[in-house]
């Protein structure tokens, strides 16, 4: 299997530093606000990734941090009077219950910053003793120049002051290139530590956490969004190596950028995608389908009309699972030259995911086994076994892609409410009343209900 791996810049084998164990860190919410579009991309990547893993035998130890302590959140919670800690817990739980309705597996771990000071602090007197930070008046700031590897992820060199740029509060680090390990003074929340009251920045607690929950352990794989890439996980190796003095990243993969409408997705210009809103127009599954359509590494433009295509896609994909699920398994006409077809979509879609998980073409032979399994069905004697087992391999794919139907749950109230409905169209078609017959079907079907008339009497389901 081959993954891009953004520090070498080239596909790599991947070879995970213990024989079938994945460490994975994942750069996680600032929690803030609600979660958007931006976000629903990265983690739908990296969690199709981490299916994949777990799909190949691996086992994945996934790491997701939730960086608490942010200006951002202290500036919502001055204005909001409510604590940060409040706060950020309200839009991480919004956040994880709608990652989970886009089938989103959970992290192992979802450590914070407010209970990692202790770690980040040790981290801090770490890379004081390595010499790669010093105290001033106003905080402890990472030494850029004393890193000699510093922008061998993003290439890019430290960024210096812009000109007439007003930082009065940083005059006091020795090069303007340096960054903050530790805030001192008064803030909405704050900490003791060796250099005073203060705060973390932000770019420590991912090194102090990541190799907290590896033990000191190099990570096998570092994700997150293009745009991290520099200054974030540049700051992040630098923190790590010079503390330990290990590699603290095999694998760096970033998923691409987001554009809505072809603009770059920002409140300013009235384009930004708040989850919420779009999980009450869509199914989660269409959001799934319509990223899994481009390259976790390619550019992706976001728009109604594409994502209502991936929508009836993804409807067709599971149609067929029903549809094959009632054919008999055996029985039929054995076609060898359909087999060796089936085959090759098999092979092919695991091909696809071996090249750095290419599921835009994998999900092209996932269309061929779809394609060849219907005109097989439409035949006299169609080769059930083989229908049987092309639609098990099918599910196995629709699992690694996380392409799977909500459960949809109904409360004991509107059970009763349903079923009596449904006795009451029963008398009405018995007293010959078929007009109100009708109406109470049609009622039921904008309560999204699908009523059959079975030999059996009615049978009603969710649509
Ligand atoms: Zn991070
Ligand atoms: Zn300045």
């Amino acid at each position: 299997m081959k993954v891009y791996n953004s520090l070498s810049r080239k596909l790599e084998e991947f070879e995970p530093i213990e024989e079938g164990k994945v460490y994975m860190y994942v750069c996680g919410l600032t929690p803030y606000d609600h979660a958007h579009l931006g976000h629903a991309r990265t983690y739908i990547s990296m969690d199709t990734i981490k299916r994949y893993l777990i799909h190949k035998g691996f086992k994945v130890l996934h790491i997701q941090n939730i960086t608490d302590i942010e200006d951002k959140i202290f500036n919502r919670s001055r204005e909001s009077g409510k604590s940060p800690l409040e706060l950020s817990e309200k839009f991480h739980t919004e956040a994880l219950e709608e990652f989970k309705r886009l089938n989103i597996l959970p992290a192992d771990y979802y450590p914070k910053v407010s209970e990692h000071i202790q770690e980040i602090i040790e981290m801090i007197e770490k890379l004081i003793e390595n010499g790669h930070a010093y105290e001033t008046e106003t905080g402890v700031y990472y030494s850029v120049s004393s890193f000699q590897e510093y922008g061998k992820l993003s290439g890019q060199k430290p960024e210096g002051h812009r000109s007439g740029a007003r930082c009065s509060i940083e005059e006091t680090k020795k090069d303007p290139a340096d960054f903050a390990l530790w805030k001192k003074g008064p803030d909405v929340l704050t900490y003791d530590s060796p250099w005073g009251e203060g705060r973390p920045g932000w770019h420590i607690e991912c090194s102090a956490m990541g190799m907290k929950y590896t033990n000191g352990r190099t990570l096998d794989i570092h994700g997150g969004g293009r745009d991290l890439a520099f200054p974030h996980h540049e700051n992040e190796i630098a923190q790590a190596e010079g503390a330990l003095n290990t590699q603290f990243v095999k694998y760096w993969m970033h998923t691409g950028f987001l554009t809505v409408n072809g603009e770059k997705m920002s409140k300013s210009l009235g384009n930004f995608i708040v989850l919420k809103d779009l999980l009450e127009k869509y199914p989660p599954y269409a959001l799934r389908l319509f990223f899994l359509h481009s390259h976790y590494r390619s550019p992706v433009n976001y728009s109604e009309e594409n994502i209502s295509s991936a929508q009836t896609t993804a409807e067709r994909m599971f149609n067929f699972l029903e549809h094959a699920d009632e054919l008999p398994a055996t029985g039929g006409a054995e076609n060898q030259e359909l087999r060796k077809k089936l085959q090759d979509e098999v092979d092919g879609f695991y091909k696809a995911m071996d090249d750095d998980f290419d599921t835009p073409a994998a999900l092209s032979y996932m269309f061929g086994i779809m394609t060849e399994c219907f005109s097989e069905m439409r035949k006299e004697h169609p080769d059930y076994p083989a229908i049987a087992e092309a639609k098990e391999d099918f599910r196995k794919m629709m699992w690694v892609l996380g392409l799977e139907k909500e459960e949809k749950k109904i409360s004991p109230e509107k059970e009763k409410e349903i079923e009596s409905l449904v006795q009451e169209r029963e008398n009405a078609r018995k007293e010959k009343n078929f007009k109100l017959a009708d109406e109470i079907r049609d009622k039921l079907a904008q309560m999204g209900i699908l009523l059959e008339d079975t030999d059996k009497g009615p049978r009603w389901k969710i649509k």
